[in-house]
């Protein structure tokens, strides 16, 4: 159990396709665990292996609410499988592009095949919250960022203002 760096824009890593897990090893349970403890401490609602730098296909969620227990939800090689042409529109945010948010229109509702950590393959249908964040993060195995999804002018404007953030703190 570990909480890892976070990778923040504009990394490249977070440019790049992450791998599919091909065996669920205990490394494969080891980062799942570590994913979520990560995503818990930051906090955040949904995490993907890239954003601590690991390019595999895993995504952790828990969409519980405050008040309510925790629901950890992980998913192996997730991929969405259908998606329906009725659109939402969520103010969305990134633990890899902090303190930015923006509201980003997606399909409502969509279908998730994805593995589970005992191995077994599962597909289910997601709407609201639960359809935002799973595109989100499978946005981010394929090298996407919900500031793609914006205007141009938006995207440049954050783009730039990280950028020179990490200048910054390169040069301090
Ligand atoms: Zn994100």
């Amino acid at each position: 159990m570990a909480i890892r760096p976070l990778v923040i824009l504009p990394d490249p890593r977070l440019r790049e396709k992450s791998e599919p897990v091909d065996a669920i090893t205990d490394d494969i349970r080891a980062l799942a665990q570590d994913m979520l403890d990560t995503m818990y401490d930051a906090p955040g609602i949904g995490l993907a292996a890239v954003q601590i730098g690991v390019m595999k296909r895993v995504v952790v969620m828990d969409l519980a609410k405050k008040d309510e227990e925790r629901q950890p939800l992980v998913l192996i090689n997730p991929r969405i499988t259908w998606a329906s042409e009725e659109t939402s529109v969520y103010e969305e945010g990134c633990l890899s592009i902090p303190d930015y948010y923006e509201e980003v229109e997606r399909p409502a509702r969509v279908r998730v095949a994805y593995q589970t950590l005992e191995g077994e393959t599962v597909e289910r249908e997601a709407d609201g919250l639960f359809a935002t964040c799973v595109q989100h993060e499978i946005d981010h195995l394929d090298g996407v960022l919900f500031i793609d999804r914006l205007s141009r002018l938006k995207r440049e404007r954050v783009t730039k203002k990280f950028a020179k953030a990490a200048k910054r703190e390169a040069a301090g």
